[in-house]
């Protein structure tokens, strides 16, 4: 069964050695990754910083990417898309450009050194301006095809609720650009049917929408993916335990549902983990992922001919 994680975020995943490499100096595993059993979002998300510190350089973006690539393949995985914030590396002068150049850069050497298939996703910040993120996208769709796959919306969703962005969206699906959009995560579940209504393909998250028959519905009708990150969504009480952790009802309510990993070295996790999780907390069975990994092939932003080439590694 090949294995694909939608949902990583660059930032949140570089690894313990590359942050030392780059820092120059020890760093210990609590100033990179949360508590195992962190329930606090303020905690989660002060965890950033050092990770934003290492890529404020070309060099340091192409290995970043590089090193992504690295640690995916330690977790066995054959396809992945992985996403970041251009403007948050843009900190000590580098241009968007020059930024996703970089990042696409490294990639793409660890593309060939291990033989795993990366699109990258560009993440719009609520807390920027529309200009800044406009202008991001515009030059990210140049890529569109040669390494970029999609664009996204990440940041603060409590603050800024989704309908602040329909324009900035809008205009993404003139360029003719796919995207998924980070909703129903800390927000609730109007936020993803304005994403939809935008015309996301994909939810970021989605939790806020478990007991919402109709808000199901309209992402059923309309296949819509849901990337869902079981450890992220627990440590930023985005679901309070796992008890009311709603992968199972969106399943058995014929949604889209992927399992991914978020952010792999705040969270202290993998895909393999966060199969082992859902399997211990949410009854998953091998029926069960093999359904989300198909899931995951029939919503990535790949090209037909990698979606044709993962679902024949089901051997079916
Ligand atoms: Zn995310």
């Amino acid at each position: 069964m090949p294995r694909l994680d939608l949902h990583c975020h660059l930032d949140g995943s570089l690894s313990h050695s590359f942050v030392e490499d780059v820092l120059g100096r020890k760093v210990s595993m609590e100033e990179l990754q949360v508590e195992p059993d962190c329930r606090n979002l303020a905690e989660y998300l002060a965890k950033f910083a050092l990770p934003f510190e290492c890529i404020q350089s070309a060099e340091y973006l192409k290995y970043a990417g590089y090193d992504f690539m690295k640690s995916v393949k330690e977790d066995g995985l054959d396809y992945v898309e992985v996403r970041f914030a251009p403007v948050s590396s843009c900190m000590e002068g580098l241009d968007v450009r020059t930024v996703i150049e970089s990042v696409l850069e490294g990639i793409r050497c660890g593309e060939e050194e291990f033989g795993i298939t990366c699109g990258v996703i560009v993440c719009a910040m609520r807390n920027h301006s529309e200009e800044q993120n406009l202008d991001m996208l515009r030059t990210a769709r140049e890529f569109l095809g040669e390494g970029v796959c999609a664009a996204d919306l990440a940041g603060d969703e409590a603050s800024y609720p989704m309908r602040q962005f329909r324009e900035l969206f809008q205009e993404v699906k003139r360029m003719d650009m796919p995207f998924t959009l980070h909703a129903g995560e800390c927000g609730n579940a109007e936020n993803i049917v304005e994403a939809i209504e935008c015309g996301a393909r994909r939810i970021g998250h989605g939790v806020a929408m478990s007991g919402r028959a109709d808000v199901m519905n309209l992402c059923r009708g309309r296949r819509i993916g849901i990337e869902m990150c079981p450890t992220s969504n627990l440590q930023t009480r985005a679901v309070a335990d796992f008890s009311v952790y709603p992968m199972r009802e969106f399943l058995d309510n014929g949604l889209l549902v992927t399992i991914n990993t978020d952010n792999r070295t705040i969270s202290g996790t993998s895909l393999e983990q966060e199969i082992q999780t859902v399997r211990e907390h949410c009854g998953m069975t091998d029926e069960d992922i093999a359904r989300m990994m198909k899931n995951a092939v029939e919503v990535s932003f790949a090209p037909d001919e990698v979606k044709q080439r993962l679902l024949e590694q089901f051997g079916e």
